[in-house]
C-alpha cells in the first residue's frame, strides 16, 4: 500500500501489522475473549505510562478527557486555573467553562513553557480544585517541566490536583506519574501511540478518585467513578468499547514495549536532534524559547521568508505530508513532528526532499 508518510502531529504513521489488527472479527464485550484482551492491555498501559495507579480508555480522542478531567475535580463554588501557553491550553480552558466551572485563565506568551511560579501566585490566593496544564504544546513545540509543577503544588497545595495533557508527548518522553506524584495524565491514540484515532487513555491517582466522589454531577459518559466501577468489577467498561480499535492498541503497545521505553525515548531524541540541525543549519530558528523545545515535535520560525505552502506542497508530491504552523503561526512558523513511529533514517528521507526544495 503506498501513501504520503506523515510528519504532521497527529494523526501518525500507523503500522500496517496495527492497521490490520483492526480487521479482526468482534466479539461480545463481556466475552471472556474481549476481558482478558482489555485488562492485558490496561496492565500494559501501566507499564507504558509508569504507574500502578488507575488507568481508564475511552472511546473518544484526547479532548473527551479534557472534558472529564474537569468534570470529576472541580467541585460547586470553587476554581480551576488553566494555564494556556498555546492552541491545546486553549482548548482546554474552553472546554472548562463549556461544563460550567469557573475558570481563572492565565495566558503566557505562545513559544514559552509553563513554569511553577506562572502557578504560585494564582494559587496562593485560594480557591482553586484543579490546574490544567498542556504538558507538550503541540501548536508551539514547548514542553513544560511538570515534574518542577507538581513538586510546587505537593509542597504548597496539595489540595489542587495537578492535571496534565500528554496527548503529544506520552511515549514519546519519560512522564513517570507515580514518581512524580500527579494526579491526572490524559492522552490519545493518534499522536506519540502511533495508532489510528479514536481512543483516549487516561491515569488517575486515588487522591483525585476521592476528589471526584465529591463532586455530584460528573456526566455519565466519562464519569471516572462508573468507569472505576465497572473495571474494578470485572466488566470492562460501562458503554460498548471500540473493540477494532481495541485489537490495535493491543498489537501496538506489546510492540512498544519489545521495542524498549528507553529506547523508544531515545528514538525520539535523536530524531529531534537531527531536526534541530537540519534547522539551524537552514537559518531556521525554533519557536520555543531554548531549552523548552518539545522532544516530539519541532515548531520551526520561518526566519529565513521562504514559502511555507509550496515547500509543504514539494514535499507532498514525494509523498510526505508536514505541517504548517496551527492558527495565528501559519506561514510564520511551520512543524516537523518525530514522533511516534518515525526513525531517524525517516527523518533523513524527509530532509533530503526539503533540502531539493530550499536548493
Ligand atoms: C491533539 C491534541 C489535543 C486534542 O486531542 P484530540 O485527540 O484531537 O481530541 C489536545 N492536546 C494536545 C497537546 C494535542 O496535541
Amino acid at each position: 500500500m503506498s501513501h504520503s508518510r506523515l510528519y504532521i502531529p497527529g494523526p501518525t504513521e500507523v503500522d500496517e501489522e496495527v492497521l490490520l489488527a483492526q480487521a479482526q472479527s468482534m466479539v461480545g464485550h463481556r466475552s471472556t475473549e474481549f476481558t482478558e484482551l482489555f485488562y492485558g492491555l490496561i496492565d500494559r498501559l501501566k507499564l507504558i505510562l509508569q504507574t500502578e495507579n488507575h488507568i481508564y480508555i475511552t472511546a473518544s480522542s484526547g479532548s473527551g478527557l479534557q472534558e472529564a478531567a474537569v468534570r470529576n475535580t472541580v467541585r460547586p463554588g470553587r476554581k480551576v486555573l488553566n494555564m494556556v501557553s498555546g492552541a491545546f491550553g486553549d482548548r482546554w480552558q474552553k472546554v472548562s467553562v463549556a461544563n460550567g466551572c469557573e475558570s481563572v485563565r492565565v495566558d503566557l506568551p505562545w513559544g514559552q513553557p509553563v513554569r511553577p511560579q506562572d502557578i504560585d501566585h494564582h494559587l496562593s490566593l485560594g480557591g482553586y480544585d484543579a490546574v490544567t496544564v498542556v504538558h507538550n504544546e503541540t501548536s508551539t513545540g514547548v514542553m513544560s517541566d511538570i515534574r518542577a509543577i507538581a513538586k510546587l503544588l505537593g509542597k504548597k497545595y496539595p489540595d489542587v490536583l495537578l492535571m496534565t495533557d500528554a496527548v503529544s508527548s506520552a511515549t514519546g518522553v519519560s512522564i513517570p506519574f507515580d514518581r512524580w506524584d500527579l494526579d491526572l495524565l490524559l492522552t490519545s491514540s493518534q499522536k506519540a501511540f502511533a495508532l489510528p484515532p479514536g481512543l483516549a487513555f487516561l491515569a488517575v491517582s486515588d487522591r483525585l478518585l476521592a476528589r471526584a466522589a465529591e463532586v455530584a454531577h460528573r456526566g455519565w459518559y466519562f464519569d471516572i467513578l462508573q468507569l472505576e466501577q465497572y473495571l474494578s468489577s470485572g466488566r470492562t467498561t460501562p458503554a460498548t468499547p471500540a473493540i477494532s480499535l481495541l485489537y490495535a492498541a493491543d498489537r501496538q503497545c506489546r510492540r512498544i514495549l519489545d521495542e524498549g521505553l528507553e529506547a523508544r525515548w531515545a528514538r525520539h531524541q535523536q530524531c529531534m536532534e537531527m531536526t534541530h540541525a537540519w534547522a539551524q543549519h537552514h537559518g531556521f530558528g525554533l519557536f520555543a524559547e531554548p531549552g523548552h523545545a518539545s522532544r516530539t515535535v519541532t515548531c520551526l520560525r520561518n526566519d529565513p521568508g521562504i514559502d511555507v505552502p509550496a515547500l509543504i506542497a514539494h514535499a507532498r508530491v514525494h509523498h510526505m505530508v508536514l505541517g504548517n504552523g496551527y492558527g495565528k503561526l501559519k506561514n510564520r512558523t511551520f512543524r516537523i513532528a518525530h514522533m511516534g513511529n518515525l526513525t531517524p533514517a525517516n527523518m533523513e528521507e524527509l530532509f533530503a526532499v526539503l533540502d531539493d526544495y530550499l536548493s
